[in-house]
């Protein structure tokens, strides 16, 4: 079974709530936590889902080496630490982590061995409406993710497996046999 999963999705398709429930149901499986310049949403908390850090910590962990990837996504920095993923590795335990199709082009640049999910919304119109739903009275980019999502879907079929999240337990279904070693396609 594969040691790196890579979730790959545009905001609002769905990747931290699969992320989440693929680490509730399997305990050797851990979710590396990115690093980001953005600020929490309201649900949000310090290390959950993001270390959140500031633009000059930020920029001077680039300068240390720090970083196995990072990338600027809607105007916000996000990297991945690579002694975070060794560490959980030394454990014995399997990595999961969601990245922009960047990232995870990168990522399998380095880690051939990776499995690469690419996450699919059921039509724009629904991917807006998840993210005003979830979002709600927050300031966002709500037209600039969309815009940077249907370029990203653009790279879809570039990933291992592509998943389309209509219902949830019909596509979480699929990703658990994917990330199990038990998909047939
Ligand atoms: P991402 O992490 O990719 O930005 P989220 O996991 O936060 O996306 O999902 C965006 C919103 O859509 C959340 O409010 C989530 O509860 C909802 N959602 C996720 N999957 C589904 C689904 N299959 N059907 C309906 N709503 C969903
Ligand atoms: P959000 O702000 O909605 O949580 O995430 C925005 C985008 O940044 C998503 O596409 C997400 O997958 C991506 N992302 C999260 N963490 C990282 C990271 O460490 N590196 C890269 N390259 N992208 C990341």
């Amino acid at each position: 079974m594969a040691k790196l999963i890579i979730l790959v999705a545009p905001s609002g398709a769905g990747k931290s709530t699969f992320l989440q429930q693929a680490v509730a149901d399997d305990d050797n499986l851990v979710h590396s936590v990115s690093y980001t310049t953005r600020k929490p949403r309201a649900n949000e908390s310090q290390g959950n889902p993001y270390n959140f850090i500031s633009e000059e910590d930020f920029k001077k962990k680039i300068q240390e080496d720090f970083f196995i990837e990072w990338a600027k996504v809607h105007e916000h920095y996000y990297g991945t630490s690579k002694k975070d993923l060794e560490d959980i590795w030394a454990q014995g335990q399997r990595v999961i982590m969601d990245l922009d199709v960047k990232g995870a082009t990168r990522m399998k640049g380095y880690y051939p061995e990776a499995l690469t999910v690419f996450l699919l919304p059921p039509s724009i119109d629904e991917l807006r409406n998840r993210l005003q739903k979830r979002d709600q009275s927050e300031e966002t980019n709500l037209d600039l993710r969309l815009a940077n999502a249907v370029d990203e879907m653009l790279s879809a079929p570039k990933f291992d497996h592509q998943i389309v999240n209509d219902d949830f337990d019909r596509a979480y279904s699929q990703f658990k046999k994917i990330i199990d070693g038990q998909y047939n396609q």
